[in-house]
């Protein structure tokens, strides 16, 4: 394959779609016609090919009945390249952070879904949602609630359609557990505790560890998981939190959280419990009942997942990747109305929790009450 230089790279694509080839041998035709051939198929563009859209969403969409792989969006020109090759992108299809905002003039980008650090969520989902398309935006949502206000506000004032990548609400592990919450299954939910870690040695340079790119540590990135779930297995929002800081090794996180307790009072007297950590491998959900409990271990990963109840029985469903079925269930919401399972009020909910939860910490583990509607 013939390379080009970076920085025409950047000029091509940004002088017009459709122009030079850009990169010479590769399959331009492919997937032009892709839209009439698809039909009803939405075409989906990924910002940011790091490691989850290289080893989750794109292989999802192979797999996807109502969207497809329609685009990227990405810094790296050997990216470019290798995934216009794997996945027969046209070099139209192509773009860069700078010449992002073109993405306006492509009627085959339906979806734009960023998959960037926390910090730049923001700000590609309103440029995403400016340019007339549907967004889904990575969690945790935003870095601050400010921020996920702002999304909901451009998508709104764009109106187009705005959901957030908590792949799980499409799972059915996930769905049956809400489902005993709903029947009262195992009675009414008195305690719910979940968490949601894994031990991070890797790079001290990685943007996980830079709270100016991610928000914050542990609770940022796996913590909204366990937020999420003892939601969803008590059925309602908190009343009020108090949290709790530990830090072990304080050389390798300098700059975000390492490991979080939280403690969660639920209306009509439901407690809850998180953990969540950068430090250790746990991936649990448990809930306790008037009339027994259930479990999910593992409760938050890309699956198998698996469950048991009190009743003796295991809870087993055959596996699909998460992430297919989520963008489906997104494109439903889009293409036949069907209800949007995550939206963005649900991610800006969460960071309120979030904030919440950082503000307990700052104050000694105070308790601070919360109103969520
Ligand atoms: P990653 O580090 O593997 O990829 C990040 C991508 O952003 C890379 O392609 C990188 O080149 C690009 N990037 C652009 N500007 C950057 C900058 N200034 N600094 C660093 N990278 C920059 O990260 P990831 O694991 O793919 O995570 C991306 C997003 O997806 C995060 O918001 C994360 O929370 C989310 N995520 C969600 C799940 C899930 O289960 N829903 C799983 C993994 C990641």
């Amino acid at each position: 394959m013939k390379h080009i230089s970076r920085r025409k790279f950047s000029n091509t694509i940004a002088q017009g779609i459709g122009a030079t080839a850009l990169f010479s041998g590769m399959p331009i035709a492919c997937g032009m016609a892709s839209k009439q051939e698809n039909n009803k198929k939405l075409g989906v563009a990924l910002v940011g090919l790091g490691t989850y859209s290289t080893y989750e969403l794109a292989p999802s969409l192979q797999e996807t009945t109502h969207c497809y792989l329609a685009g990227i969006v990405t810094g790296t020109l050997e990216k470019a390249e290798r995934w216009a090759t794997k996945y027969e992108l046209p070099q139209t299809h192509i773009y860069n952070y700078e010449n992002f905002d073109t993405i306006v003039d492509n009627p085959d980008i339906d979806i734009v879904y960023v998959v960037l650090p926390n910090a730049m969520h923001a700000d590609f989902c309103i440029r995403a949602a400016k340019a007339g398309k549907h967004v889904i935006c990575e969690k945790p949502m935003a870095i601050n609630v400010a921020e996920c206000q702002a999304i909901i506000d451009a998508c709104e004032a764009a109106k187009v359609k705005l959901s957030v990548g908590y792949r799980l609400h499409s799972e059915p592990y996930t769905q049956e557990v809400k489902r005993f919450v709903k029947e009262k299954t195992f009675g009414d939910i008195q305690y719910v505790s979940a968490e949601a870690a894994y031990f991070s040695n890797t790079h001290p340079q990685q943007w996980r560890l830079n709270k100016a790119l991610s928000g914050g540590g542990a609770l940022m990135n796996m913590g909204v998981y366990a937020i999420q779930s003892v939601i969803y297995s008590s059925g309602k929002n908190p009343i009020s939190v108090a949290a709790q800081e530990f830090s072990t090794r304080p050389e390798y996180f300098k700059d975000t959280d390492e490991t979080i307790t939280a403690q969660f009072e639920f209306p009509g007297g439901t407690i809850g419990n998180i953990m969540t950590s950068h430090n250790t491998n746990v991936n649990r959900l448990y809930a306790s009942g008037t009339k027994g409990w259930f479990e999910l271990n593992p409760a938050n990963n890309y699956g198998p997942l698996s469950g048991r109840t009190s009743k003796g029985e295991e809870i087993k469903f055959p596996h699909k990747r998460q992430q297919a079925l989520q963008m489906d269930d997104f494109s439903k919401h889009i293409l036949f109305d069907e209800p949007n399972k995550v939206p963005g009020a649900m991610g800006l909910r969460d960071m309120v929790i979030v904030e919440a939860i950082y503000q307990s910490i700052a104050e000694r583990g105070k308790k601070i009450a919360l109103q969520l509607s």
